[in-house]
């Protein structure tokens, strides 16, 4: 037996469990041990239940006293009384009538669960007085008892006197209907461990012995035996927050393999010819000419990252990184400039037709009245997006085709309408992460020509750890400080019970000349309809929050007194399940009733293209002072005179997405205000998002939260983002091991440690080569 055996011939696994595991990608006995516990439970050191307290997540070992399946009229409810000496806590499961029959008094259990204090002295066969904890519906396991027989007996010492691994389950069944669960993980990782060992398989060592040596690494087969088998004495601390010297080991090998790939790929791509751009005084008194106002020092610099990466004679891969607001449209069409005054092409996709519109817009703005010093003529500009109509989507294509267009912006449409550039210098790619990368590559992908320069911007701030993987083949530049004059945007909490004052503030902001945006989840009234929402679901039983105030401001002047509910609320409170409010409902009751007389417009993601670009055309200059939008205005939207943003149900918002939407104001001079209307169910997790979106508004900070929260998965969205998939590393928790095994790669690749033995090297290649693909799920490029 070898580690590469396939899983259906372990004792226990099979033909048909074998199938199962698959699925879940576990074919080899390798899989099998890279299946870590999730938890550890110190069953050698069990806490005394005195030694206990409320609201901690416990483990406990003690003996069942009694059981009772109580009727009420809801749902049966099983409790059970587990006791140690004189104390006992009291178990409770809803639903529990599958457990009458499962536990007897004097069985010695183990629970895990939340702990609750509990007043009630006289719990099922408990001495009374004695029940100072209840747990709801805990995990439990039966310990096998001390006169067990055959195969239990066996596996006593499994679950007894260690601390016990707890395995997320597999899934699946065993031949005989089964649940694989923690305990069958058990005795399976144990068998295995003893069959290797009898087989000698201990040699499997995947990292150089230089390297482990140097950065004291424990051997690959002795962590995988230490986490699956926690020797007596390691700290739980340590296991539980994955930090003994075997996670070490083994998140940084994960990292390792991933950074060789990666470095590989930005070598690779180092070697590929690409065009050497010029950029001379001529091509850079073009670039002066099209700026409308002084250059950040960061745009400065960024611009120069970008430039030094054109001349070079290899194809540019950069991301541009800036917080909304930063000014990257300015940098990446000074970048198109340079292309263009070479004599290639521009090309700037974007992810909404809006966006793509509104460059459109500000690249005809900015380069109306300048001539090209190169051509003496002006620059051409084309539109090019999906709702166009077939002629005008014609004929944009046969300027890009003839060489008639200098700088091509549309949306993904230019990737999939067939677009032929005569001669495409470079591929500007606006809010990457909508994206798919695939669509990202596509574009540069011209049989024949000369690969195109491509430069990535986002306004998502993506923690550096994550920027490290998921773009690790681009070199990243980052716009890190705003345009001057920006005051901070004041953001405010409030419950959706005062709503009647925002209105009232909006009401004196339109009056003072200004514009606000106000957002909803949902398009429509309708359950199915919530478009791009990262919480839809993300309702708790919380109380009432009760979060700060909208205090007063000097300038704003909200007025003091809570006003009766408006007819939205007081209909939805007359529900029982809160129903969200719509754009389109609310846009309905504002221009009626708490708005009237403004001019309100409407905007959401299922308006046809053009009544979309009508509406904000009509926004931008000022005929419209409400916008009732969804998340459409999310990403780029940019009105300086809009100061108000405020978002209806904030507490369904990611993130992400109240930054990028607070993003829209605070662009021009004026004060800006962002208000987060929260309903009265607040889970803990929104609680702490709507806290960091009014105590910062460093989108690299709030990026930081929102990848906890989420996870890197969730936090990019989707597989399709890119992302390794990993089976011990955590991108979230593990950032300084990604570090350093970055660097590590790095060293490796160059060129290994002298005394690195020849055999070891090559087969880290073959490793990497056979794991790239099947390991990591990363396509080659
Ligand atoms: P984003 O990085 O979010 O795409 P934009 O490029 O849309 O930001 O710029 C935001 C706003 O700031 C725009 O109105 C733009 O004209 C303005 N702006 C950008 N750079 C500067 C600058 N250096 N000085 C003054 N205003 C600037
Ligand atoms: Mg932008």
């Amino acid at each position: 037996m070898q580690l590469s055996t396939p899983v259906k011939f372990v004792k226990r696994v099979g033909e048909r469990v074998a199938a199962n595991l698959a699925e879940r990608g576990v074919e080899t006995i390798e899989d099998l041990l890279y299946h870590l516990p999730f938890r550890y439970e110190d069953r050698l050191h069990p806490k005394p239940i005195h030694e206990l307290h409320p609201g901690e997540m416990a483990s406990v070992i003690g003996e069942v006293r009694g059981t009772v399946l109580l009727r009420t009229r809801s749902s049966p409810i099983f409790e059970m009384t587990v006791g140690q000496g004189l104390q006992s806590i009291k178990c409770m499961w809803f639903h529990g009538t599958y457990l009458r029959d499962k536990f007897k008094p004097g069985q010695m259990v183990a629970l895990y669960g939340k702990l609750e204090g509990s007043r009630s002295g006289n719990a099922v066969g408990a001495i009374p007085g004695s029940t100072r904890f209840k747990m709801i519906q805990p995990t439990f396991e039966i310990l096998p008892d001390a006169g067990a027989t055959g195969e239990d007996a066996e596996f006593t010492m499994l679950e007894m006197g260690r601390i016990v691994p707890v395995y997320e389950s597999l899934g699946g069944k065993t031949p005989w209907g089964a649940k694989l669960t923690s305990r069958w993980l058990q005795r399976v990782m144990w068998t295995v461990f003893r069959d290797l060992m009898e087989a000698g398989a201990s040699a499997d060592e995947t990292l150089p012995h230089a390297l482990r040596e140097r950065l004291a690494l424990p051997g690959r087969m002795s962590s995988l035996e230490a986490l699956h088998f926690p020797p007596a004495g390691t700290p739980m601390t340590e296991l539980m927050s994955a930090r003994t010297p075997a996670h070490r080991r083994l998140i940084f090998e994960e990292f390792w393999y991933l950074e060789l790939g990666l470095e590989l790929k930005r070598r690779r791509l180092r070697e590929r010819a690409g065009i050497s751009f010029v950029a001379d005084e001529k091509v850079r008194a073009a670039l002066k000419q099209v700026l409308p106002f002084k250059p950040t020092a960061a745009q400065k610099r960024v611009l120069g990252e970008i430039v030094a990466d054109m001349r070079a004679p290899r194809p540019m891969r950069r991301l541009l990184q800036g917080d909304v607001g930063s000014g990257k449209t300015i940098v990446a069409l000074q970048a198109a400039l340079v292309a263009i005054e070479n004599g290639y092409q521009a090309a700037m996709m974007a992810p909404t037709e809006i966006l793509a519109t509104q460059h459109y817009l500000s690249a005809r703005k900015l380069l109306a009245d300048v001539v090209s010093p190169r051509t003496g003529k002006p620059y051409r500009v084309t539109l090019l997006t999906g709702s166009l109509d077939e002629r005008s989507k014609r004929e944009a294509r046969a300027r890009i085709f003839r060489g008639e267009a200098d700088l091509a912006i549309g949306t993904h449409a230019l990737v999939e309408e067939k677009v032929d550039f005569d001669n495409l210098g470079l591929v500007i790619v606006d809010e990457q992460h909508r994206f798919g990368v695939q669509q990202r590559f596509k574009l540069m992908r011209k049989p024949g020509a000369t690969e195109p320069d491509v430069l990535v911007m986002t306004a998502t701030p993506i923690p550096r750890t994550l920027a490290l993987t998921v773009y690790g083949d681009l070199e990243a530049s980052v716009i890190d400080e705003l345009p001057p004059g920006r005051t901070p945007i004041v953001t405010r909490r409030m419950p959706e019970e005062r709503a009647e004052e925002v209105w009232a503030f909006v009401r004196k902001q339109v009056e003072a000349g200004r514009q606000a945006y106000i957002v909803y989840p949902v398009i429509e009234g309708s359950k199915e309809d919530q478009p791009e929402l990262d919480f839809a679901q993300d309702s708790a039983e919380a109380d009432e929050p009760g979060g700060p105030s909208f205090a007063p401001s000097a300038k704003g002047g909200v007025s003091g007194k809570a006003r009766p509910l408006s007819p939205a609320v007081a209909k939805r409170k007359s529900k029982d399940k809160p129903k969200l409010r719509s754009a389109t409902e609310m846009f309905d009751e504002l221009r009626t009733g708490a708005l009237v007389g403004l001019k309100l417009g409407l905007l959401h993601g299922r308006m046809s293209a053009d009544d979309k670009e009508v509406t904000m055309a009509r926004f931008k200059r000022g005929e419209i002072d409400v916008l009732v939008a969804t998340t459409v205005i999310e990403v780029g939207v940019d009105v300086p005179n809009a100061t108000v943003m405020v978002i209806e149900h904030a507490e369904r918002f990611g993130l992400a997405q109240m930054h990028q939407l607070r993003g829209r104001v605070g662009r021009g001079a004026a004060r800006s205000y962002c208000v987060l209307l929260t309903g009265s169910s607040v889970s803990p997790d929104a609680e702490q998002r709507l806290d960091a979106m009014v105590r910062t508004q460093n989108g690299f900070e709030l990026a930081e939260l929102d990848l906890q929260q989420r996870g890197p998965g969730e936090f990019f969205g989707t597989r399709q983002a890119g992302l390794p998939d990993l089976r011990v590393a955590n991108l979230a928790r593990d950032r300084e091991l990604l570090e350093l095994a970055k660097v590590e790669a790095a060293r490796f690749v160059e060129g290994p440690d002298a005394n690195m033995d020849r055999a070891e090297i090559d087969a880290v290649w073959t490793r990497l080569k056979h794991q790239w693909q099947r390991r990591y799920g990363l396509v080659e490029a």
